[in-house]
Protein backbone atom coordinates (compact mmCIF):
# COMPACT_ATOMS: atom_id res chain seq x y z
CA UNK A 1 0.00 0.00 0.00
CA UNK A 2 1.35 3.27 -1.42
CA UNK A 3 0.68 6.69 1.53
CA UNK A 4 -1.74 9.13 0.89
CA UNK A 5 0.64 11.92 0.93
CA UNK A 6 1.81 14.37 -1.32
CA UNK A 7 4.61 14.00 -3.41
CA UNK A 8 6.40 16.92 -3.72
CA UNK A 9 10.04 16.78 -4.64
CA UNK A 10 12.40 18.24 -2.39
CA UNK A 11 14.13 21.41 -4.54
CA UNK A 12 16.67 23.94 -4.38
CA UNK A 13 14.07 26.54 -5.72
CA UNK A 14 12.11 25.85 -2.53
CA UNK A 15 14.87 26.65 -0.07
CA UNK A 16 15.36 29.22 -2.49
CA UNK A 17 11.66 31.11 -1.75
CA UNK A 18 11.60 29.98 1.67
CA UNK A 19 14.30 31.65 2.59
CA UNK A 20 14.31 34.49 0.39
CA UNK A 21 10.26 35.14 1.11
CA UNK A 22 9.48 34.03 5.05
CA UNK A 23 13.24 35.16 6.07
CA UNK A 24 13.50 37.92 3.32
CA UNK A 25 15.29 40.32 6.45
CA UNK A 26 17.95 38.05 7.43
CA UNK A 27 21.14 39.17 5.58
CA UNK A 28 24.15 38.25 3.68
CA UNK A 29 27.54 40.31 4.86
CA UNK A 30 30.30 40.40 2.60
CA UNK A 31 33.57 41.86 4.10
CA UNK A 32 35.20 43.85 1.30
CA UNK A 33 37.99 45.20 3.14
CA UNK A 34 36.58 48.53 3.76
CA UNK A 35 34.89 50.55 6.40
CA UNK A 36 31.79 48.94 5.65
CA UNK A 37 30.92 45.74 4.59
CA UNK A 38 28.38 44.56 2.00
CA UNK A 39 25.00 43.98 3.14
CA UNK A 40 22.17 41.96 1.17
CA UNK A 41 19.09 40.83 2.71
CA UNK A 42 17.63 37.41 1.64
CA UNK A 43 14.98 39.39 -0.33
CA UNK A 44 17.67 40.58 -2.26
CA UNK A 45 19.29 37.56 -3.01
CA UNK A 46 15.95 35.83 -4.09
CA UNK A 47 15.27 38.45 -6.38
CA UNK A 48 19.25 38.65 -8.23
CA UNK A 49 19.17 35.13 -8.06
CA UNK A 50 16.15 35.22 -9.96
CA UNK A 51 17.91 37.90 -12.49
CA UNK A 52 20.95 35.38 -12.44
CA UNK A 53 18.82 32.65 -13.69
CA UNK A 54 17.19 34.86 -16.69
CA UNK A 55 20.82 35.88 -17.85
CA UNK A 56 22.24 32.46 -17.78
CA UNK A 57 19.10 31.34 -19.60
CA UNK A 58 19.48 33.79 -22.29
CA UNK A 59 23.92 32.68 -22.26
CA UNK A 60 22.34 29.46 -23.15
CA UNK A 61 22.39 27.70 -20.19
CA UNK A 62 19.91 24.31 -20.03
CA UNK A 63 18.75 21.82 -17.90
CA UNK A 64 21.72 19.46 -16.44
CA UNK A 65 24.30 21.14 -17.57
CA UNK A 66 27.46 22.41 -15.47
CA UNK A 67 27.67 25.98 -14.66
CA UNK A 68 31.01 26.97 -12.73
CA UNK A 69 32.18 29.34 -10.13
CA UNK A 70 35.60 30.57 -9.44
CA UNK A 71 34.93 32.68 -6.05
CA UNK A 72 35.28 33.57 -2.84
CA UNK A 73 32.59 32.78 0.20
CA UNK A 74 30.62 35.92 -0.27
CA UNK A 75 27.31 37.19 -1.68
CA UNK A 76 27.54 36.81 -5.33
CA UNK A 77 28.06 33.05 -4.77
CA UNK A 78 25.31 32.40 -2.70
CA UNK A 79 23.25 33.84 -5.58
CA UNK A 80 25.12 31.43 -8.01
CA UNK A 81 24.30 28.88 -5.14
CA UNK A 82 20.54 29.13 -5.43
CA UNK A 83 20.38 30.62 -8.77
CA UNK A 84 21.70 27.45 -10.81
CA UNK A 85 20.23 24.41 -9.49
CA UNK A 86 16.98 25.95 -9.27
CA UNK A 87 16.50 26.70 -12.91
CA UNK A 88 18.24 23.03 -13.78
CA UNK A 89 21.58 23.15 -14.32
CA UNK A 90 24.38 21.84 -12.13
CA UNK A 91 26.56 24.46 -10.06
CA UNK A 92 30.32 23.04 -10.33
CA UNK A 93 32.19 24.86 -7.51
CA UNK A 94 35.62 25.59 -8.49
CA UNK A 95 38.63 25.39 -5.89
CA UNK A 96 40.63 28.22 -6.79
CA UNK A 97 43.60 26.61 -4.63
CA UNK A 98 43.89 23.63 -7.25
CA UNK A 99 47.06 23.46 -9.67
CA UNK A 100 46.06 24.22 -12.91
CA UNK A 101 46.19 21.22 -14.76
CA UNK A 102 43.90 19.84 -12.36
CA UNK A 103 41.32 23.00 -13.10
CA UNK A 104 41.64 22.90 -16.41
CA UNK A 105 41.06 19.00 -15.95
CA UNK A 106 37.81 19.27 -13.47
CA UNK A 107 36.47 22.28 -16.05
CA UNK A 108 36.68 20.19 -19.45
CA UNK A 109 35.33 16.73 -17.38
CA UNK A 110 32.43 18.53 -16.08
CA UNK A 111 32.21 20.27 -19.73
CA UNK A 112 31.06 23.72 -17.58
CA UNK A 113 29.62 26.37 -20.20
CA UNK A 114 29.95 29.07 -18.11
CA UNK A 115 32.32 30.22 -15.32
CA UNK A 116 31.50 32.96 -12.76
CA UNK A 117 34.68 34.35 -11.66
CA UNK A 118 35.81 37.16 -8.91
CA UNK A 119 37.81 39.57 -10.65
CA UNK A 120 39.91 39.02 -7.83
CA UNK A 121 40.45 35.74 -9.50
CA UNK A 122 41.08 36.27 -12.61
CA UNK A 123 44.81 36.20 -13.14
CA UNK A 124 44.93 32.59 -12.09
CA UNK A 125 41.98 31.64 -14.30
CA UNK A 126 43.36 33.53 -17.28
CA UNK A 127 46.40 31.68 -18.42
CA UNK A 128 44.16 28.37 -18.11
CA UNK A 129 41.18 29.94 -21.24
CA UNK A 130 43.13 28.77 -24.03
CA UNK A 131 43.00 24.96 -22.71
CA UNK A 132 39.07 25.06 -21.55
CA UNK A 133 37.22 24.60 -24.77
CA UNK A 134 33.56 23.73 -23.38
CA UNK A 135 33.70 27.04 -21.51
CA UNK A 136 31.77 29.99 -23.93
CA UNK A 137 30.90 32.75 -21.50
CA UNK A 138 32.70 34.19 -18.83
CA UNK A 139 31.35 36.20 -15.96
CA UNK A 140 32.97 38.40 -13.60
CA UNK A 141 31.75 39.90 -10.47
CA UNK A 142 33.42 42.14 -8.07
CA UNK A 143 36.86 43.92 -7.93
CA UNK A 144 39.75 43.27 -9.34
CA UNK A 145 41.54 44.56 -12.93
CA UNK A 146 40.26 42.99 -16.02
CA UNK A 147 42.88 43.76 -18.34
CA UNK A 148 44.65 40.33 -18.01
CA UNK A 149 41.86 39.42 -20.04
CA UNK A 150 42.29 41.46 -23.17
CA UNK A 151 44.46 39.10 -24.74
CA UNK A 152 41.37 36.38 -25.24
CA UNK A 153 41.22 36.34 -29.22
CA UNK A 154 38.40 35.27 -31.25
CA UNK A 155 38.01 31.59 -29.77
CA UNK A 156 37.86 32.89 -26.24
CA UNK A 157 35.03 32.99 -24.28
CA UNK A 158 32.36 35.95 -24.58
CA UNK A 159 33.42 37.65 -21.17
CA UNK A 160 30.49 39.71 -19.31
CA UNK A 161 30.43 42.10 -16.49
CA UNK A 162 27.95 40.16 -13.51
CA UNK A 163 26.22 43.46 -12.52
CA UNK A 164 25.73 44.21 -16.36
CA UNK A 165 24.44 40.80 -16.81
CA UNK A 166 21.57 41.04 -14.15
CA UNK A 167 20.86 45.04 -14.51
CA UNK A 168 17.21 45.14 -15.59
CA UNK A 169 16.09 41.57 -15.17
CA UNK A 170 13.19 40.16 -14.44
CA UNK A 171 13.24 40.00 -10.16
CA UNK A 172 11.22 36.64 -10.03
CA UNK A 173 11.60 33.14 -11.62
CA UNK A 174 9.13 30.40 -12.62
CA UNK A 175 11.36 28.44 -11.15
CA UNK A 176 10.54 24.40 -13.35
CA UNK A 177 9.24 21.40 -11.22
CA UNK A 178 12.30 19.04 -11.67
CA UNK A 179 13.07 15.63 -10.26
CA UNK A 180 14.48 15.88 -7.04
CA UNK A 181 16.77 12.71 -7.38
CA UNK A 182 18.48 15.43 -10.67
CA UNK A 183 21.81 16.68 -10.69
CA UNK A 184 21.70 20.08 -8.35
CA UNK A 185 25.22 20.65 -7.60
CA UNK A 186 29.23 18.46 -8.00
CA UNK A 187 32.47 18.62 -6.11
CA UNK A 188 35.44 17.37 -7.10
CA UNK A 189 37.51 15.60 -4.45
CA UNK A 190 40.91 17.13 -4.79
CA UNK A 191 42.53 14.11 -6.07
CA UNK A 192 45.93 13.70 -4.09
CA UNK A 193 45.81 10.02 -5.70
CA UNK A 194 44.85 9.91 -9.63
CA UNK A 195 42.68 12.04 -11.73
CA UNK A 196 40.04 14.46 -9.27
CA UNK A 197 36.77 12.29 -8.66
CA UNK A 198 33.61 14.13 -9.07
CA UNK A 199 30.82 13.40 -6.67
CA UNK A 200 27.24 14.90 -8.00
CA UNK A 201 25.11 16.00 -5.28
CA UNK A 202 21.16 16.17 -5.90
CA UNK A 203 18.15 18.24 -5.22
CA UNK A 204 17.00 16.20 -2.64
CA UNK A 205 20.58 14.96 -1.15
CA UNK A 206 20.97 18.84 -0.55
CA UNK A 207 17.32 19.42 0.72
CA UNK A 208 17.69 16.70 3.36
CA UNK A 209 21.28 17.09 3.92
CA UNK A 210 20.14 21.12 4.96
CA UNK A 211 17.96 19.89 7.21
CA UNK A 212 20.32 17.69 9.23
CA UNK A 213 22.97 20.43 9.63
CA UNK A 214 19.90 22.49 11.22
CA UNK A 215 18.73 19.66 13.70
CA UNK A 216 20.11 20.83 17.43
CA UNK A 217 21.71 17.43 17.16
CA UNK A 218 24.20 18.94 14.66
CA UNK A 219 24.82 22.83 14.02
CA UNK A 220 21.30 23.74 15.61
CA UNK A 221 21.35 27.29 13.63
CA UNK A 222 17.88 29.17 13.42
CA UNK A 223 17.01 32.41 12.85
CA UNK A 224 18.61 34.07 15.85
CA UNK A 225 21.83 33.05 14.47
CA UNK A 226 24.24 34.39 12.21
CA UNK A 227 27.19 32.06 10.99
CA UNK A 228 30.87 32.85 9.87
CA UNK A 229 31.62 30.64 6.74
CA UNK A 230 34.97 30.14 6.37
CA UNK A 231 34.84 26.97 4.93
CA UNK A 232 35.22 28.01 1.34
CA UNK A 233 31.94 27.80 -0.77
CA UNK A 234 34.40 25.55 -2.97
CA UNK A 235 35.05 22.70 -0.03
CA UNK A 236 31.66 20.29 -0.13
CA UNK A 237 29.37 22.89 -0.84
CA UNK A 238 31.02 25.20 2.47
CA UNK A 239 29.43 22.33 4.77
CA UNK A 240 26.07 22.75 3.37
CA UNK A 241 25.72 26.69 5.02
CA UNK A 242 24.44 28.65 2.16
CA UNK A 243 21.49 26.18 1.71
CA UNK A 244 20.83 25.12 5.73
CA UNK A 245 20.63 28.54 6.09
CA UNK A 246 18.27 29.66 3.70
CA UNK A 247 16.35 27.42 4.92
CA UNK A 248 16.57 28.37 8.69
CA UNK A 249 16.96 32.31 8.18
CA UNK A 250 20.83 32.02 9.52
CA UNK A 251 22.16 35.46 8.55
CA UNK A 252 25.64 34.35 6.95
CA UNK A 253 28.71 36.52 7.55
CA UNK A 254 31.01 35.75 4.16
CA UNK A 255 35.04 36.41 4.65
CA UNK A 256 35.50 36.83 0.94
CA UNK A 257 39.10 36.98 0.02
CA UNK A 258 39.96 38.22 3.97
CA UNK A 259 41.14 34.24 5.35
CA UNK A 260 43.79 35.80 7.11
CA UNK A 261 43.45 35.14 11.18
CA UNK A 262 43.65 39.19 11.65
CA UNK A 263 40.91 40.44 9.65
CA UNK A 264 38.88 37.38 10.80
CA UNK A 265 39.45 38.05 14.04
CA UNK A 266 38.21 41.73 13.46
CA UNK A 267 35.27 40.37 11.53
CA UNK A 268 33.94 38.16 14.49
CA UNK A 269 34.83 41.35 16.89
CA UNK A 270 32.48 43.74 14.86
CA UNK A 271 29.83 41.50 13.50
CA UNK A 272 29.17 39.26 16.11
CA UNK A 273 28.29 35.93 14.47
CA UNK A 274 26.90 33.24 16.69
CA UNK A 275 28.54 30.32 14.61
CA UNK A 276 31.37 29.47 12.20
CA UNK A 277 32.72 26.58 10.40
CA UNK A 278 36.61 26.16 9.31
CA UNK A 279 39.43 23.51 9.17
CA UNK A 280 41.72 23.35 12.46
CA UNK A 281 44.29 25.29 10.39
CA UNK A 282 42.57 28.55 10.49
CA UNK A 283 41.50 28.04 14.17
CA UNK A 284 45.07 26.99 15.00
CA UNK A 285 46.08 30.44 13.07
CA UNK A 286 43.39 32.82 14.97
CA UNK A 287 44.68 31.56 18.29
CA UNK A 288 48.27 32.43 17.65
CA UNK A 289 46.37 36.22 16.14
CA UNK A 290 44.52 36.71 19.52
CA UNK A 291 47.12 35.46 22.03
CA UNK A 292 48.89 38.04 20.28
CA UNK A 293 46.43 40.59 19.85
CA UNK A 294 43.38 39.71 21.94
CA UNK A 295 40.09 40.49 20.88
CA UNK A 296 36.54 39.51 21.74
CA UNK A 297 35.43 36.01 19.98
CA UNK A 298 32.94 35.04 22.51
CA UNK A 299 29.49 35.64 20.50
CA UNK A 300 30.46 33.03 19.22
CA UNK A 301 28.21 30.40 21.17
CA UNK A 302 29.68 27.48 18.94
CA UNK A 303 31.96 26.42 16.52
CA UNK A 304 31.78 23.72 13.83
CA UNK A 305 35.25 22.17 13.29
CA UNK A 306 36.09 19.38 11.04
CA UNK A 307 37.79 18.26 7.46
CA UNK A 308 40.74 17.01 9.76
CA UNK A 309 41.22 15.88 13.26
CA UNK A 310 40.72 18.51 15.61
CA UNK A 311 43.74 18.16 18.03
CA UNK A 312 41.93 18.37 21.83
CA UNK A 313 45.19 21.15 22.88
CA UNK A 314 42.93 23.30 21.05
CA UNK A 315 39.91 22.79 21.63
CA UNK A 316 40.96 23.26 25.28
CA UNK A 317 42.74 26.46 24.26
CA UNK A 318 38.93 27.79 23.00
CA UNK A 319 37.49 26.84 26.13
CA UNK A 320 39.52 28.99 27.67
CA UNK A 321 38.10 32.03 25.54
CA UNK A 322 34.59 31.40 26.28
CA UNK A 323 33.97 29.30 22.55
CA UNK A 324 33.30 25.99 22.25
CA UNK A 325 34.47 24.23 19.68
CA UNK A 326 32.44 21.33 18.14
CA UNK A 327 34.14 18.31 16.58
CA UNK A 328 32.74 17.09 12.64
CA UNK A 329 33.77 14.67 10.68
CA UNK A 330 32.41 14.06 6.62
CA UNK A 331 33.53 14.17 3.18
CA UNK A 332 33.06 15.51 -0.33
CA UNK A 333 31.20 11.79 -0.49
CA UNK A 334 29.15 12.39 2.47
CA UNK A 335 27.87 16.25 1.43
CA UNK A 336 29.64 16.36 3.99
CA UNK A 337 27.95 15.90 7.23
CA UNK A 338 28.65 12.41 8.30
CA UNK A 339 29.18 12.94 12.25
CA UNK A 340 28.85 15.61 15.00
CA UNK A 341 30.34 15.74 18.29
CA UNK A 342 27.26 16.59 20.72
CA UNK A 343 28.07 15.01 24.23
CA UNK A 344 24.65 13.47 25.81
CA UNK A 345 22.74 15.40 27.89
CA UNK A 346 23.02 15.87 32.05
CA UNK A 347 26.93 15.32 32.38
CA UNK A 348 29.31 17.46 34.00
CA UNK A 349 32.05 19.13 31.84
CA UNK A 350 34.35 16.87 33.01
CA UNK A 351 32.12 14.05 31.68
CA UNK A 352 31.83 15.97 28.64
CA UNK A 353 35.30 15.89 28.08
CA UNK A 354 35.91 12.29 26.54
CA UNK A 355 32.56 12.48 24.17
CA UNK A 356 33.79 16.48 22.48
CA UNK A 357 37.29 14.70 21.41
CA UNK A 358 35.41 12.07 19.22
CA UNK A 359 34.64 12.93 15.78
CA UNK A 360 30.69 12.55 17.44
CA UNK A 361 27.78 10.82 16.39
CA UNK A 362 26.06 9.47 13.49
CA UNK A 363 22.46 10.86 12.57
CA UNK A 364 19.46 9.25 11.90
CA UNK A 365 20.29 9.88 8.17
CA UNK A 366 23.54 7.98 7.86
CA UNK A 367 24.00 4.66 8.98
CA UNK A 368 27.63 3.39 9.78
CA UNK A 369 29.43 -0.06 10.04
CA UNK A 370 32.95 -0.87 10.39
CA UNK A 371 35.11 -3.47 7.77
CA UNK A 372 37.41 -5.44 9.89
CA UNK A 373 40.87 -6.52 8.20
CA UNK A 374 39.21 -9.87 7.15
CA UNK A 375 35.97 -8.08 5.49
CA UNK A 376 34.02 -9.41 8.63
CA UNK A 377 31.90 -6.18 10.06
CA UNK A 378 33.09 -5.52 13.59
CA UNK A 379 31.24 -4.66 16.93
CA UNK A 380 30.40 -1.11 18.08
CA UNK A 381 32.44 -1.59 21.38
CA UNK A 382 34.60 1.23 21.40
CA UNK A 383 38.06 -0.67 21.06
CA UNK A 384 37.11 -3.13 17.29
CA UNK A 385 39.13 -0.78 14.54
CA UNK A 386 38.11 -1.33 11.40
CA UNK A 387 37.47 0.82 7.71
CA UNK A 388 34.45 2.92 8.65
CA UNK A 389 31.96 2.21 6.06
CA UNK A 390 28.69 4.59 5.47
CA UNK A 391 25.64 4.51 2.98
CA UNK A 392 22.53 6.90 3.31
CA UNK A 393 20.37 9.45 1.62
CA UNK A 394 22.97 12.60 1.15
CA UNK A 395 26.41 10.18 0.67
CA UNK A 396 27.83 9.35 -2.53
CA UNK A 397 27.18 6.23 -4.53
CA UNK A 398 29.23 7.06 -7.39
CA UNK A 399 31.68 9.06 -9.01
CA UNK A 400 30.49 11.24 -11.72
CA UNK A 401 31.95 9.74 -15.35
CA UNK A 402 32.06 12.87 -17.47
CA UNK A 403 30.28 14.35 -20.42
CA UNK A 404 29.13 11.14 -22.56
CA UNK A 405 30.96 8.90 -19.57
CA UNK A 406 29.60 6.18 -17.10
CA UNK A 407 29.64 6.87 -13.45
CA UNK A 408 31.71 4.67 -11.66
CA UNK A 409 32.01 3.04 -8.79
CA UNK A 410 35.98 1.65 -7.63
CA UNK A 411 36.12 -1.25 -5.62
CA UNK A 412 37.80 0.62 -3.00
CA UNK A 413 35.68 3.27 -2.19
CA UNK A 414 32.20 1.37 -3.14
CA UNK A 415 31.33 -1.71 -1.26
CA UNK A 416 29.42 -4.43 -3.32
CA UNK A 417 26.34 -3.76 -1.85
CA UNK A 418 26.88 -0.54 -2.50
CA UNK A 419 28.44 1.20 0.85
CA UNK A 420 30.82 4.17 0.17
CA UNK A 421 34.14 2.94 2.25
CA UNK A 422 35.64 6.09 3.46
CA UNK A 423 39.53 5.39 3.58
CA UNK A 424 39.24 6.35 7.91
CA UNK A 425 40.14 3.53 10.29
CA UNK A 426 38.73 4.15 13.78
CA UNK A 427 36.21 2.56 16.02
CA UNK A 428 32.59 3.49 17.74
CA UNK A 429 31.08 3.38 21.07
CA UNK A 430 28.48 1.27 21.81
CA UNK A 431 25.94 4.82 21.99
CA UNK A 432 27.12 5.73 18.61
CA UNK A 433 30.02 8.03 18.84
CA UNK A 434 33.30 7.48 16.27
CA UNK A 435 36.75 8.03 16.80
CA UNK A 436 38.60 8.02 14.17
CA UNK A 437 42.36 6.86 14.61
CA UNK A 438 43.52 7.27 11.12
CA UNK A 439 43.14 7.32 7.65
CA UNK A 440 43.86 4.19 6.05
CA UNK A 441 46.62 5.63 4.10
CA UNK A 442 48.43 7.11 6.83
CA UNK A 443 47.93 4.61 9.64
CA UNK A 444 52.05 3.64 10.39
CA UNK A 445 52.66 -0.16 10.16
CA UNK A 446 55.22 -1.25 12.43
CA UNK A 447 56.02 -5.26 13.05
CA UNK A 448 52.14 -6.02 12.28
CA UNK A 449 51.05 -3.23 14.59
CA UNK A 450 49.19 -0.29 13.56
CA UNK A 451 50.56 2.95 15.01
CA UNK A 452 48.03 6.08 15.49
CA UNK A 453 49.70 9.04 13.56
CA UNK A 454 46.75 11.17 14.68
CA UNK A 455 47.17 9.97 18.28
CA UNK A 456 50.67 10.98 18.16
CA UNK A 457 50.18 14.38 17.04
CA UNK A 458 47.25 15.20 19.33
CA UNK A 459 49.69 14.52 21.52
CA UNK A 460 52.34 16.78 20.36
CA UNK A 461 50.17 19.35 19.87
CA UNK A 462 49.52 19.36 23.41
CA UNK A 463 53.27 20.33 24.23
CA UNK A 464 53.59 24.28 25.04
CA UNK A 465 56.01 24.66 22.69
CA UNK A 466 54.75 22.77 19.65
CA UNK A 467 52.31 25.00 17.64
CA UNK A 468 51.79 22.49 14.63
CA UNK A 469 52.66 18.53 14.54
CA UNK A 470 52.73 16.04 11.92
CA UNK A 471 53.70 12.16 11.94
CA UNK A 472 53.98 9.92 9.06
CA UNK A 473 54.85 6.13 8.24
CA UNK A 474 58.93 6.04 6.86
CA UNK A 475 60.59 3.06 5.57
CA UNK A 476 62.52 0.99 8.18
CA UNK A 477 64.20 -1.86 7.79
CA UNK A 478 63.23 -3.93 11.11
CA UNK A 479 59.87 -2.93 11.02
CA UNK A 480 58.98 -1.87 8.17
CA UNK A 481 57.53 1.67 8.90
CA UNK A 482 57.98 3.65 12.15
CA UNK A 483 56.77 7.42 12.63
CA UNK A 484 58.57 10.42 11.80
CA UNK A 485 57.49 13.13 13.91
CA UNK A 486 58.05 16.79 11.84
CA UNK A 487 56.97 19.70 14.31
CA UNK A 488 56.71 23.39 14.03
CA UNK A 489 57.67 25.23 16.94
CA UNK A 490 56.90 28.58 18.67
CA UNK A 491 59.26 30.91 17.82
CA UNK A 492 62.21 31.11 20.43
CA UNK A 493 61.80 27.64 20.90
CA UNK A 494 64.56 25.32 20.32
CA UNK A 495 64.18 21.97 19.61
CA UNK A 496 64.60 19.48 22.43
CA UNK A 497 63.65 16.29 21.08
CA UNK A 498 64.13 13.89 23.50
CA UNK A 499 62.07 16.48 26.01
CA UNK A 500 59.34 15.74 23.56
CA UNK A 501 59.61 12.03 23.45
CA UNK A 502 59.35 11.78 27.12
CA UNK A 503 56.40 14.23 26.91
CA UNK A 504 55.11 11.78 24.47
CA UNK A 505 55.87 8.74 26.93
CA UNK A 506 53.11 10.14 29.57
CA UNK A 507 50.54 9.34 27.00
CA UNK A 508 51.73 6.52 24.29
CA UNK A 509 53.23 2.67 24.58
CA UNK A 510 56.81 2.97 24.23
CA UNK A 511 56.80 0.89 20.82
CA UNK A 512 55.15 3.34 19.44
CA UNK A 513 57.32 6.57 19.94
CA UNK A 514 59.04 7.99 17.00
CA UNK A 515 63.00 7.70 17.09
CA UNK A 516 62.98 10.28 13.84
CA UNK A 517 62.11 13.61 14.73
CA UNK A 518 62.65 16.60 12.49
CA UNK A 519 61.65 20.56 12.93
CA UNK A 520 59.99 22.34 9.90
CA UNK A 521 58.79 25.86 9.42
CA UNK A 522 55.21 25.08 9.10
CA UNK A 523 53.32 21.47 7.69
CA UNK A 524 53.01 21.90 4.36
CA UNK A 525 48.93 22.17 3.49
CA UNK A 526 46.56 20.60 0.82
CA UNK A 527 44.24 22.75 -1.37
CA UNK A 528 41.47 22.61 1.54
CA UNK A 529 43.78 23.51 4.61
CA UNK A 530 44.90 19.92 5.91
CA UNK A 531 47.67 18.81 6.56
CA UNK A 532 49.44 17.06 3.08
CA UNK A 533 51.30 14.27 4.56
CA UNK A 534 52.22 13.11 1.25
CA UNK A 535 54.62 16.10 1.09
CA UNK A 536 56.21 15.03 3.69
CA UNK A 537 56.88 11.73 2.95
CA UNK A 538 58.10 13.02 -0.37
CA UNK A 539 60.59 15.24 1.57
CA UNK A 540 61.97 12.44 4.08
CA UNK A 541 62.30 10.02 0.71
CA UNK A 542 64.07 13.24 -1.11
CA UNK A 543 66.66 13.57 2.07
CA UNK A 544 64.98 17.42 2.10
CA UNK A 545 64.55 17.11 5.91
CA UNK A 546 67.33 17.38 8.55
CA UNK A 547 66.39 14.67 10.48
CA UNK A 548 67.51 13.95 13.95
CA UNK A 549 67.57 10.03 15.37
CA UNK A 550 66.83 9.38 18.92
CA UNK A 551 67.14 5.50 19.96
P1 LIG B 1 40.25 15.21 0.78
O1 LIG B 1 40.16 13.72 0.75
O2 LIG B 1 40.79 15.82 -0.41
O3 LIG B 1 40.87 15.73 2.07
P2 LIG B 1 37.63 15.63 1.82
O4 LIG B 1 37.38 17.03 2.25
O5 LIG B 1 36.52 14.90 1.23
O6 LIG B 1 38.77 15.71 0.80
O7 LIG B 1 38.27 14.86 3.04
C1 LIG B 1 37.62 13.89 3.76
C2 LIG B 1 38.54 13.29 4.76
O8 LIG B 1 38.96 14.25 5.72
C3 LIG B 1 37.92 12.21 5.59
O9 LIG B 1 37.88 10.99 4.89
C4 LIG B 1 38.85 12.18 6.81
O10 LIG B 1 40.02 11.42 6.55
C5 LIG B 1 39.23 13.61 6.97
N1 LIG B 1 38.42 14.21 8.02
C6 LIG B 1 37.34 14.99 7.89
N2 LIG B 1 36.87 15.37 9.09
C7 LIG B 1 37.66 14.81 10.03
C8 LIG B 1 37.69 14.80 11.45
N3 LIG B 1 36.82 15.48 12.18
N4 LIG B 1 38.65 14.07 12.05
C9 LIG B 1 39.56 13.38 11.34
N5 LIG B 1 39.59 13.35 10.00
C10 LIG B 1 38.65 14.05 9.35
Amino acid sequence: MLSTMQDVPLLISRILTHGSTIHGKSQVTTWTGEAEPQRRSFAEIGARAAQLAHALRELGVEDGQAAGTLMWNNAEHVEAYLAIPSMGAVLHTLNLRLPAEQLIWIVNHAADRVVIVNGSLLPLLAPLLPHLPTLEHLVVSGPGDRSVLDDIDGAGPQVHEYEELLAGRPTAYDWPQLDERQAAAMCYTSGTTGDPKGVVYSHRSIYLHSMQVNMAESMGLTDQDTTLVVVPQFHVNAWGLPHATFMAGVSMLMPDRFLQPAPLADMIEREKPTHAAAVPTIWQGLLAEVTARPRDLTSMRRVTIGGAACPPSLMEAYDKLGVRLCHAWGMTETSPLGTMSNPPAGLSAEEEWPYRITQGRFPAGVEARLAGPGGAFLPWDGESAGELEVRGPWIAGAYFGGAGGDDFRPADKFSPDGWLRTGDVGVISPDGYLTLTDRAKDVIKSGGEWISSQELENALMAHPEVVEAAVVAVPDDKWGERPLATVVLKPGATADYAALKSFLAEKIAKWQLPERWALIESVPKTSVGKFDKKVIRRQYADGELEVTELR
